[in-house]
């Protein structure tokens, strides 16, 4: 019987390879967990954590305008960026140290570096090599960034969390969930903000009805909206940007966003050599255990690009443990998962689209309601009939 370091080594210390590690471990198995980055990986660091800060901050500025009316009296807010990222960097830091120290609790080696998988067994982290009987790729994803000319001058969803200023106007191409929440940030802080999509509407694959209401509400709100639109080229000035379209016509920023998706982290740490298999948009394919074509090497989260979100990938690690290690409990539902946009106004889904239930059964009733929120401005409510 071969001797181990390890009984699992996993890689990447993300929503699902912390849920991951500290399950097996408390169910007495040997972990170790490497992580290149920071512990807590995208959600923590990058994702939904520090974006919902700056939602409730973008928040404040709607209820200030609206605080007279409800009889408060206040001084003319002003808004500091400097001060929201540094908060928002230690309350980031308070997560890492809570996650770093569930983890040594829980008895998982962490293991801060660049992990390599030399064979099925076997992996070097900064040129130090350890086996485990079973290896999990948790590497998440990273964002897509097209072929465009002037690519090299864009900024990501991974450096809007850094910023050093916050930009007078911005163009956020894309029209995914992660741009239509930048968008509303960014308006809410009062930056000029711009959407260019290339497709006709907002958040392809939710229902027809919710995608064109926030389109609705987002151009209401004086967010910007372009569609069909396709850049050619980004053009460094000498303070801003321009934006080159393909009939031709510009128009000129202070920073560019890509949120045009993110591909799954499988490359360049090992798989490759290896021959683990992947599909057209490089997510690991595994079968219903999390289970590569090698035996011994598992892979869930955002690395097989399924449902990229935190609530899945921390299932899927329960689930995985639990069948390798626990007691074989239900495997994850894939069916009516709850998705919520923290757009402006936010969006909250599960179950079909109405398209999809029209295909599925030939026979369905269709019920639509819109309420008006109580808590709008008098002048506006006066003006209702
Ligand atoms: C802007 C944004 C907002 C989001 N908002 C939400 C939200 O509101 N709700 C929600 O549910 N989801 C949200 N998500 C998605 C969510 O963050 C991901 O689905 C989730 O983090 C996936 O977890 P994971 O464990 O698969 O990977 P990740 O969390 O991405 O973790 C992967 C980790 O692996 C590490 N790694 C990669 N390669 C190596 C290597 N070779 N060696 C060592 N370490 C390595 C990385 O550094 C990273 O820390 C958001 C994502 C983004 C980008």
């Amino acid at each position: 019987m071969p001797q181990y370091d390890y009984d699992l080594f996993v890689i990447g210390a993300g929503s699902g390879g912390v849920r991951a590690a500290n399950w097996a471990s408390s169910l007495g198995v040997m972990v170790a967990i490497a992580e290149r980055r920071e512990i807590g990986g995208t959600c923590v660091n990058v994702g939904c954590v520090p974006k919902k800060l700056f939602v409730y901050a973008s928040r404040f500025q709607d209820e200030f305008a609206a605080a007279a009316e409800f009889g408060w009296t206040l001084e003319k807010p002003t808004f500091n960026w400097a001060s929201l990222i540094a908060n928002k960097n230690q309350e980031i830091e308070r997560l890492h140290a809570a996650y770093t120290n569930r983890l040594q609790k829980s008895g998982v080696s962490i293991i801060k570096g660049d992990a390599n998988v030399i064979d099925a067994h076997t992996i070097s982290v900064d040129g130090v090599s350890y086996s485990a009987e079973r290896i999990l790729i948790a590497t998440g994803g990273w964002p897509f960034v097209p072929d465009i000319p002037g690519k090299q001058h864009i900024v990501t969803s991974n450096q809007m969390f850094f910023l050093e200023q916050l930009p007078k106007r911005i163009v956020i191409v894309g029209g995914g969930y992660i741009a239509v929440e930048f968008a509303g940030i960014l308006h809410g802080l009062g930056v000029e903000t711009t959407i260019c999509h290339r497709g006709h509407k907002l958040l392809s694959g939710f229902d027809e009805d919710v995608r064109d209401f926030l389109a609705e509400e987002m151009a209401k709100n004086g967010i910007k909206l372009l569609f069909n639109t396709d850049i050619e080229a980004i053009e460094k000035l000498d303070d801003a940007f321009d934006i080159k379209f393909s009939d031709g016509s510009k128009i000129s920023t202070d920073l560019v966003l890509y949120a045009t998706g993110r591909t799954p982290h499988s490359t360049g740490f090992g798989l490759e050599k290896l021959g683990v298999e992947v599909d057209n948009e490089q997510a690991i394919k595994v079968n219903s255990n999390y289970q590569t074509n090698i035996p011994s090497i598992y892979a869930l989260g955002d690395v097989t690009n399924r449902i990229n979100l935190t609530p899945v990938a921390i299932a899927e690690g329960m689930a995985l443990v639990d069948k390798l290690y626990g007691n074989h409990l239900k495997p994850v539902d894939y069916d009516n998962i709850p998705t919520a946009v923290f757009s402006q106004p936010s969006i909250g889904t599960v179950g079909l689209t109405e398209t999809q239930a029209c295909e599925k059964y030939p026979d369905i009733d269709i019920y639509k309601t819109s309420f008006t929120p109580l808590k709008i401005p008098f002048p506006v409510r006066l003006k209702k009939p």
